[in-house]
């Protein structure tokens, strides 16, 4: 996986406010913004393989470790730690590679395909939650659906199944706060954290190009084309 270079990252950056949309479609909106694939092939892709291209991305751009911070729910006291990404990134790999053989999943005797961002988006409109877990469960059931009891002990082996097959689909931390014991999961929102990265990332190289193209009258894009080493160079320069 290539990193995100200089002159991309800014762009991905500068477009952001006009192509943000609902979360779920954060992840495949970043990746499209690096032309990985075309929109609808997006679509298609089961959630967990959106996230592991974008996890991937992000560990090239900005190395396998993920820093977050946490407020306690309980008591709010601050915590910090670290995720390993290539730990992630092998959960995915082991998850799918158990199904490899097998695409489609057999629960209770139904065949179920993974959901994809295309099917989120389809139910992401009804209001109550179980009405949205049945909708995602018959538009992925590729038995016939109208004959089928949704029952809740059917429902939960198949959140199980979809798990297990696509781990990074549905990514949920579990924390524990030393304060105060408690303990809970948090969905990790991949997107939404690469993406402050980005802001962060695009910012500091504003304010490189600033530097520079003040002090020696270069374009933009001359000196986002430049080495990053070189470019560190003539910013010690004129420090
Ligand atoms: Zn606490």
């Amino acid at each position: 996986m290539q990193p995100l270079d200089d002159a991309l990252l800014l762009d991905i950056w500068a477009r952001r406010d006009a192509r943000r949309r609902a979360d779920c479609d954060d992840c495949a909106d970043l990746l499209a913004s690096v032309r990985m694939a075309g929109d609808a092939h997006l679509d298609e892709w089961p959630l967990g393989r959106c996230q592991t291209a974008l996890l991937e991305l992000r560990c090239a751009t900005f190395g396998a470790t993920l820093e977050a911070a946490m407020d306690c729910p309980q008591c709010g006291a601050r915590l910090e730690f670290e995720l390993d990404g290539d730990a992630l990134l092998k959960i995915q790999r082991d998850g799918s590679a158990d199904h490899a053989d097998a695409p489609a999943l057999c629960v209770q005797g139904l065949g179920f395909r993974l959901p994809t961002r295309r099917d989120l988006v389809a139910v992401s409109g009804l209001g109550d939650e179980r009405d949205a877990v049945v909708a995602l469960a018959r538009s992925c059931c590729i038995d016939d659906p109208a004959r089928v009891e949704w029952t809740e002990a059917l429902l939960a082996s198949l959140d199980a199944a979809f798990e297990a097959a696509d781990p990074l689909g549905n990514l949920q931390l579990s924390l524990a706060c030393p304060d105060c014991c408690c303990v809970w999961d948090q969905p990790l929102d991949l997107p939404r954290y690469f993406r402050e990265e980005i802001d962060v990332r695009a910012r500091a190289l504003l304010v490189e190009v600033h530097r520079l193209a003040r002090a020696y009258g270069w374009s933009e894009r001359d000196i986002l084309g430049m080495a990053p080493a070189r470019r560190k160079a003539y910013l010690e320069l004129l420090a």
